[in-house]
């Protein structure tokens, strides 16, 4: 038990596995490129008020219940179940739409344009409730050892689901829904994945089943951030140490082994076994130079989209807002099939805007608001410059203030703006992609980036970028399906 696993990064992935694994008696040290843990999902704290850098939604709990359970511990932060989910605006209408979990209520505000609304929901969600139980056992919380592996475990999935591989996550909800609003509203959900609904596929509306049935939407109490602080507390009391400011650019083999692990100041890291948090494929490609992730076949493969973030800290409260919110326009077709490839978009940006002090004062002073703005964009593959980000988000600022017959642009406080650019340069995210490796067909399950190495036997990779893929709950399962395998090598 005195073998030590040297963790590169310390996203929610890392953690993941980290504490699994030392909760197995084993020594566990982080290695961090930048000043605190967490990655994507961090802090800003600047003039009185507390910002999430990135995720802002917490959902499926129960991965971290089981999770948690896993590890023999509680959960180590409070969350509180949200209703409604979040709320959805469009542009040149005064209706906003609160998406209520209980059918009957969501369904009485389509009623004028969607009379069918609660039964062509309940039929949508039944749908997505097959997909969900078929699936996610199988091809989300599964290691894959090969793609023969891969392809054998999908042998298990009910063949009834397969024109869902093919089709799209609209297509599927158009026939499902009459309406534009609520095919839109429904669709939403697939951004969440960092591409758009009319290229993420129909199997992922299981998400509907989540977001509605399943599970829900919460609120972390203090903030997304105490997710991270919960987890960095249960590790350093079993002894985990963290490095920060220390980037990994090299490693050291040794007859099939990495040895050490080496920073940009030279700084040695050596272990039993090393875990990678970096994304999958940017560091292979980068660091262990290998030839299947050179700059050319990165630069082929299917990244997400990039975001625009901004951290707003304002005088005055809006009670007119829900905690998670969207402001989307009336072009959605023609907006998600440009977003992804064409900066004229941003001539009229859809985004989102949370308003963390809604159900977490802590988060702002007395009588202001801390709300953080994230505009989908293109990542840097298809816009490279972004010295017109200050005017991107005056617009949105303006926008916002029409939008909510509030004009909060005289009483900002504070504000921070991270383009792709940033969110590149912080994380290591390839291109400013703000999710890593999108989930096409051919990029998913025993098709993504492996987490374990192809010829070193003592490294592992974490995170969004290989199984099973983006998102909290994702980052949660990939540490553990990392953990798993760590373990079995250690036998
Ligand atoms: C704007 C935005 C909004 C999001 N919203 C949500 C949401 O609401 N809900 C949700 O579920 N998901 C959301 N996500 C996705 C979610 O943040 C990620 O899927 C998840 O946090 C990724 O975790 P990870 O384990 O891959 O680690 P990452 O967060 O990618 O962390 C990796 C860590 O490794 C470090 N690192 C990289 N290279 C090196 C190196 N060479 N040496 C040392 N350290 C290194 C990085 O600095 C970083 O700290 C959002 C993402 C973004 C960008």
């Amino acid at each position: 038990m005195d073998k030590k696993i040297i963790i590169i990064g310390s996203g929610l992935g890392a953690l993941a596995s980290g504490l699994l694994l030392s909760r197995k008696g084993y020594k566990v040290e982080f290695v961090e490129k930048n000043n605190q843990a967490g990655g994507r999902l961090n802090q800003i704290k600047k003039d009185g008020f507390t910002f999430d850098t990135g995720p802002s939604f917490f959902s499926m709990s129960f991965v971290f219940k089981d999770f948690i359970e896993k590890c023999g511990l509680d959960i180590p932060f409070k969350f509180v179940e949200l209703d409604p989910l979040y709320s959805v605006n469009f542009r040149d209408s005064n209706h906003t739409y609160h998406l209520n979990k209980d059918i009957k209520k969501l369904a009485k505000q389509f009623e004028d344009i969607e009379p069918d609304f609660e039964k062509n929901m309940e039929k949508y969600l039944k749908k997505s409730k097959q997909l969900f139980e078929d699936t996610f056992d199988i091809v989300i919380k599964n290691n894959f050892n090969s793609i023969f592996d891969y392809v054998f475990q999908l042998m298990h999935v009910n063949p009834v689901h397969i024109p869902q591989l093919f089709n799209s996550f609209y297509s599927h909800v158009q026939k499902h829904f009459s309406s534009k609003e609520a095919q839109q509203v429904i669709s939403l959900v697939a951004f969440f994945l960092g591409r758009t609904p009319f290229d993420t596929m129909a199997i992922y509306s299981l998400l509907s089943h989540t977001e509605f049935r399943h599970d829900g939407y919460y609120n972390v109490e203090g903030g997304m951030y105490n997710i991270v602080n919960g987890l960095v507390g249960e590790l350093e009391k079993n002894g985990a140490v963290f490095n920060y400011n220390s980037e990994i650019v090299k490693v050291e083999e040794e007859r099939g082994k990495v040895k050490k692990v080496i920073d940009k100041e030279g700084k040695e890291y050596s272990g039993d076994v090393f875990l990678i948090n970096a994304d999958a494929a940017l560091f292979r490609g980068r660091v262990l130079n290998r030839e299947k992730y050179s700059e050319k076949k990165l630069s082929k493969m299917e990244w997400t989209m990039g975001y625009l973030t901004f951290y707003v800290g304002i005088k005055g409260k809006l009670p007119q807002l829900d905690l998670h919110n969207y402001f989307i326009g009336n072009n959605f077709e023609e907006y998600a099939k440009d977003v992804m490839h064409k900066p004229d978009t941003l001539q009229k940006p859809y985004f989102y805007v949370n308003n963390v002090s809604k159900y977490n004062p802590e988060c702002a002073p007395v009588g202001c608001e801390s709300l953080f703005f994230v505009c989908p964009v293109p990542n840097l593959q298809y816009k490279n410059n972004w010295d017109d980000a200050d005017d991107i988000v005056n617009s949105i600022l303006e926008d916002f203030s029409k939008r909510i017959n509030q004009n909060i642009i005289p009483n900002i406080i504070t504000k921070t703006v991270y383009t792709p650019k940033d969110w590149e340069e912080k994380f290591n995210l390839y291109q400013g992609s703000g999710l890593g490796l999108s989930h096409k067909l051919m990029q998913i399950g025993g098709l993504r980036p492996r987490n374990f190495d192809e010829e070193f036997s003592n490294m592992f990779y974490v995170g969004a970028s290989t199984l099973p893929g983006a998102g909290l709950p994702m980052a949660v399962i990939s540490g553990e399906l990392a953990a798993e395998r760590i373990l079995k090598y250690l036998k």
